[in-house]
């Protein structure tokens, strides 16, 4: 038996460890997904695995901008089918934003796993499965630029947890508003991003979806000051110094 308590961080990590784990074993998540796990592990682990200041001010800015966007999507990966479908769906419904299944590595079996998955979990409609509606992003290599040219295509504001650095450069590029979640301030996909909430997905997700519900009430103006008042790169530079301070605190061994 362990000696660590249950609500201890380091417990909760080892728990989601073990549904990215269970996702592989069940085929929805990549080998690489299992790689991409362990490197937001690392930043988690130098950010004290909580919820911190500037995470919290991430949300709030991207609850705002999906709150003002005329057609907002969410890209669901292996990853995050695998992590959270349920609190993934309840954001869709809350912020009435569509969802499309979006893989780094096409892989037709996994998507269909993906696709069951977040059916078994409440989602409607899921875009991303019919080919005949698919169309390419400029700027990347063939397999990984296919979107639905009614989803992400058409979308002015696009959520791409966990996303590569190639495919937010290009989501960018082509005029879309990028939210992210991803652990690493120093990714090209959080540096790239429009609002990037540096938090485990897990931790951040339901945050998000109660914030979009709080602000669903106020006016278009109230939500476009709080999105113009957020500076993505002082946030993310906020995080860095986060990591410095709990690096030097917690290495008194030197
Ligand atoms: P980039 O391509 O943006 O430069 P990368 O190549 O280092 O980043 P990828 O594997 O392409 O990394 O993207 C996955 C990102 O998701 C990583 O930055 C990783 O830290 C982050 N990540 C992994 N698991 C989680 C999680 N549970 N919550 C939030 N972020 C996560
Ligand atoms: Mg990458």
């Amino acid at each position: 038996m362990s000696l660590i308590p249950k609500s201890h961080p380091r417990v909760k990590s080892l728990l989601i460890r073990k549904k990215l784990v269970d996702g592989f074993d069940n085929g929805l998540v990549a080998k690489e997904g299992l790689l991409a796990q362990g490197r937001g592990e690392a930043f988690d682990y130098l950010l004290g695995e909580k919820t911190g200041k500037t995470a919290k001010s991430a949300i709030k800015a991207a609850a705002a901008q999906l709150l003002l966007a005329k057609m907002p999507i969410i890209s669901i990966n292996g990853n995050v089918a695998a992590l959270c479908p349920k609190q993934i769906i309840l954001l869709s419904k809350q912020t009435k934003a569509k969802l499309e299944v979006n893989l780094f590595y096409a892989n037709e079996k996994r998507k269909t796993a993906i696709i069951k998955t977040l059916k078994e979990n409440g989602a409607k409609e899921i875009l991303g499965t019919n080919k005949k509606s698919s169309t390419k992003l400029l700027g990347i290599d063939s397999a990984r630029r296919i979107v639905d040219k009614n989803g992400i295509f058409a979308a002015d504001v696009v959520v791409v947890p966990l996303e590569d650095g190639d495919r937010t450069i290009a989501l960018k590029k082509a005029g879309k508003k990028i939210i992210t979640f991803d652990l690493n301030p120093l990714s090209r996909t959080s540096q790239t991003a429009n609002i990037t909430i540096v938090d485990n997905i897990t931790r951040a997700i339901d945050l998000l979806t109660i914030e979009s519900k709080k602000l669903s009430k106020k006016n278009p103006k109230y939500l476009k000051k709080i999105v113009d008042d957020f500076n993505n790169k002082k946030n993310l530079n906020e995080n860095v110094i986060q990591i410095k301070n709990n690096l030097s605190r917690r290495a008194k061994f030197a």
